[in-house]
């Protein structure tokens, strides 16, 4: 049998493409060489076929993969210098979990056959980051391969070297701002607070490393979304989606508000159980409203595809915004022990508590404060001796912020 055409293409190629599932067994069945490639084509092919051809195909296709790379191992381990395939090996292998169109099904195929490498680091990411980082457009998709790792044993809370926040905040992050800003852009992004793998990382008191007074200690996935949640804007911070405004303002004003409806009630259905959880929300709440800068993953989206290094804050970027913002930082604290203090003893519901206690306060305090900087503000523009001229009311310090 002619492995290729006139043209010299693969004629399995041809054949997968055309969703011919007798003649792609046929081909298997006689030998045809395949390689990862063929396989990233078969699993991109699969709406050709039906659930079970596809997933005959692709067990197959797994099992001689498996046999293949046990041939180049075994020769591997042969004495003598290496030969160029040989040392290619290891780098076609690595792709076999990384590749976009890699679904939950597929996955298990790679597994049964033999593929354990599911924690293999390239350029310093696991196969997972991946896929947390690249969304697919169905979530369901996304969040059954997300979990299929995580049963596995992938590592959802290892901290990356570099966006200083693991698989599990990115998710959260991910998802939440898709639901707010790219709903017409990724199919049933509102119901992924229902699925339980979801809540269970909602829920995690888990911290990643990031150095920031939103969240001390590091970033909990919820925070992540709260984050996301009080981010005033209309347009994603991933590189990939930043010039997309998909929604219209009202329309997403309404998504802000559902979103913190949904985080006040998982606050609350866990006043007991988990008081961080409400602590973190009045945390994340009172930071932005203080305007307080994120020196976090906050950003992460905007040079989460390219790492764009010079997006990361250093050590010393991150020292001098925390002691150019020290006063704010300190009442922040004060702030959030006295609403902890409240919330305590209060017998309504969250969303209750941040219009009667949290929203008077804070807006009392803006307008104080902003009052007071300015004043000080005059004071050592008039010890610098220079001549003021009356503001219009445009310089009016007394606006609230919600
Ligand atoms: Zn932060
Ligand atoms: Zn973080």
């Amino acid at each position: 049998m002619e492995w290729r055409d006139k043209n010299d293409n693969f004629v399995l190629e041809q054949v997968l493409k055309l969703g011919d599932s007798d003649n792609v067994h046929r081909l298997l069945d006689s030998g045809c060489p395949v390689d990862v490639n063929i396989f990233i084509q078969a699993s991109n092919a699969l709406d050709q076929y039906s659930g079970q051809d596809g997933k005959e195909i692709m067990i197959k296709l797994a099992t001689l993969l498996a046999r293949q790379r046990s041939l180049s191992a075994s020769d591997l381990a042969k004495p003598g210098p290496m030969s160029a395939s040989q040392s290619s090996y290891t780098s076609e292998y690595d792709n076999l979990y990384k590749f976009s169109s890699l679904t939950s099904g597929v996955a298990e195929c790679l597994w049964r056959a033999g593929f354990r490498d599911i924690a293999v680091e390239t350029n310093g990411q696991i196969p997972l980051w991946e896929h947390v980082i690249h969304l697919k457009k169905n979530i369901k998709e996304s969040i059954d391969l997300i979990s299929w790792f995580a049963e596995k044993g992938a590592k959802l809370d290892s901290v990356h070297l570099k966006f200083q926040a693991a698989p599990a905040h990115l998710l959260i992050r991910r998802l939440a701002d898709a639901a707010l800003r790219l709903r017409n852009q990724f199919e049933g992004i509102e119901l992924w607070l229902e699925f339980p793998f979801v809540m269970d990382i909602i829920l995690m008191p888990t911290q990643d490393e990031c150095n920031c007074h939103c969240s001390p200690g590091g970033c909990t996935p919820l925070i992540c979304a709260i984050q996301e949640a009080v981010r005033n804007s209309e347009r994603s911070l991933w590189s990939d989606y930043a010039d997309t405004v998909t929604q219209e303002s009202m329309e997403h004003n309404r998504f802000l508000d559902e979103a913190l409806d949904s985080i006040y009630k998982i606050a609350e259905g866990n006043k007991q159980s988990r008081p961080w959880i409400a602590g973190s929300t009045l945390r994340g709440l009172t930071f932005s409203a203080l305007n307080l800068t994120h020196t976090c993953c906050y950003k992460v989206g905007s040079y989460a595809n390219g790492y764009n290094l010079e997006d990361f804050l250093t050590q010393e970027d991150i020292y001098d915004i925390h002691f150019s913002e020290s006063r704010d930082i300190k009442f922040l604290d004060s702030l959030v022990d006295e609403f902890e203090r409240k919330w305590e003893q209060y017998k309504s519901t969250l969303s209750d508590f941040i219009k009667e206690v949290w929203k008077p306060r804070m807006n009392g305090r803006v307008s104080k404060s902003s009052e007071m900087n300015d004043i000080e503000e005059l004071k050592g523009i008039i010890e610098a001796g220079v001549v003021l001229h009356p503001l219009g009311p445009e310089g009016s310090a007394d606006e609230a912020i919600f």
